[in-house]
């Protein structure tokens, strides 16, 4: 039964960062939780369409995750990538045999004609998902990364190159055409505290926030709106949003995701380690809150939640009594 009293919360997350903060998040009780995921990352390999980011927060949620690479299913097989390269097929795209299942299940309701927002939901109601996922689009909006050889998809960039290739610019191909879910725009309307993950700001964030309808949705919602800092002492934990920023001219740190954000941000949770930004993110008209915001562990994730809903609470409770 939906408590009452629960606190709603909505996030915004990507991938691997995006799901740390939802497990956190999750294991609280006093909150009911609903995910805003990126399906920017989205592409077709093997005739399949799959679905990484969404597939993570899916997995993460299930408790299925493989733990060693934040992404993936535990115990996973390559039989079926073996034979497809076997067939000469192109296989930097790790896909586990497992995973393929949800690959092929996916690719079936989508070519029936099912909203993608109902397959997502569906296929985290049968992994035994609480939180509800929801997609910001069910339009096909896809990263593509200029790099000096030219456009490339994102998984090109990310999974076969490494994030090796110097990033010269960005686009999301179809957002301007989509449209945002009815679903994505009510869990930001209703929210009593929004909260961004420490996702990518440039990968995984901004293609949520420019679906059009969404940051205007967000915006405009009464809710607080907090976010975590990808950023830990000038360093990400993992992945390329340090390059990216620095190759879009943007500081490669708290300050430069906080100056990011400064539109709509109440407040940027940063580690204790960046202290000294504090100050340079007060001026950019953002508060922020100190943590120890790297998430190793269940425990990590549940405290860092923990601490990010109750700054939110205070948050509510300031702006009430303003
Ligand atoms: P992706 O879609 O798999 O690339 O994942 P996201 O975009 O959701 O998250 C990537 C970001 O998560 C990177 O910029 C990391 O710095 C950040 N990240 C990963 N683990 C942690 C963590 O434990 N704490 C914090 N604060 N950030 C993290
Ligand atoms: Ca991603």
């Amino acid at each position: 039964m939906r408590d009452e009293t629960a606190l709603n919360v909505t996030l915004l997350a990507g991938g691997v960062g995006g799901a740390k903060m939802a497990e956190g998040l999750a294991a609280l009780d006093d909150i009911a939780l609903t995910i805003i995921g990126n399906v920017a990352d989205d592409d077709a390999f093997h005739g399949l369409w799959v679905s990484p980011d969404i597939d993570t927060l899916t997995y993460s949620l299930a408790g299925m995750i493989n733990r060693q690479q934040g992404w993936g299913l535990a115990d996973e097989g390559t039989r079926a990538l073996d034979i497809l390269t076997m067939l000469g097929e192109d296989t930097w795209m790790m896909l586990g045999d497992k995973d393929f299942g949800l690959h092929i299940y996916r690719t079936m309701r989508r070519a029936k004609g099912d909203r993608p927002s109902e397959i997502a939901r569906d296929v985290a109601k049968a992994f035994g998902v609480k939180p509800t996922i929801l997609l910001p689009t069910d339009d096909q909006v896809q990263t593509k990364v200029r790099i000096d050889e030219g456009w490339i998809s994102f998984q090109d960039y990310f999974v076969r190159r490494k994030c090796a290739p110097e990033v010269l610019e960005l686009k999301f191909d179809g957002i301007k055409a989509a449209r945002p879910t009815e679903e994505a725009l009510s869990a930001l309307a209703g929210a009593d505290l929004i909260i961004v993950a420490p996702s990518n700001p440039l990968v995984s964030i901004a293609p949520i926030l420019e679906t059009p309808g969404i940051r205007e949705a967000l915006t405009s919602a009464p809710a607080p709106k907090i976010a975590v800092s990808p950023f830990i002492a000038g360093k990400v934990v993992k992945g390329p949003a340090d390059r990216m920023m620095a190759a879009l001219g943007l500081r490669a740190d708290a300050v430069g995701v906080a100056d990011r954000y400064a539109d709509w941000l109440d407040c940027l949770v940063i580690d204790h380690q960046d202290e000294a930004l504090s100050e340079e993110i007060a001026s950019l008209g953002v508060k922020s809150q100190r943590s120890n915001i790297l998430m190793k562990d269940l425990a990590d994730k549940a405290r860092l939640g923990r601490e990010t809903v109750d700054f939110g609470r205070e948050q509510l409770k300031e702006g009430r009594a303003a």
